[in-house]
């Protein structure tokens, strides 16, 4: 894992990954943060492009690794 994927994050991006490891469903963080759903959607694409995962299950793993560095 490249250390600059952490790097890379942006706040809201952080604040979107943490929630979607609590098991939250995309449509769920966009409701819980008072976005809309396209841009929540949006967040997630970046996240995976930065972590380099394809699915939030790979997603949610890579943040699990990562909670004592850009996650936590
Ligand atoms: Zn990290």
């Amino acid at each position: 894992m490249p250390r600059s994927a952490c790097e890379q994050l942006t706040p809201t991006e952080r604040e979107v990954l943490r929630m979607l490891t609590t098991g939250l469903r995309v449509t769920a963080v966009a409701k819980e943060t008072g976005r809309r759903e396209s841009t929540a959607r949006t967040h997630v694409k970046h996240l995976h492009q930065k972590t380099g995962t394809h699915d939030i299950p790979a997603l949610v793993r890579w943040a699990e690794s990562h909670r004592s560095c850009c996650v936590g």
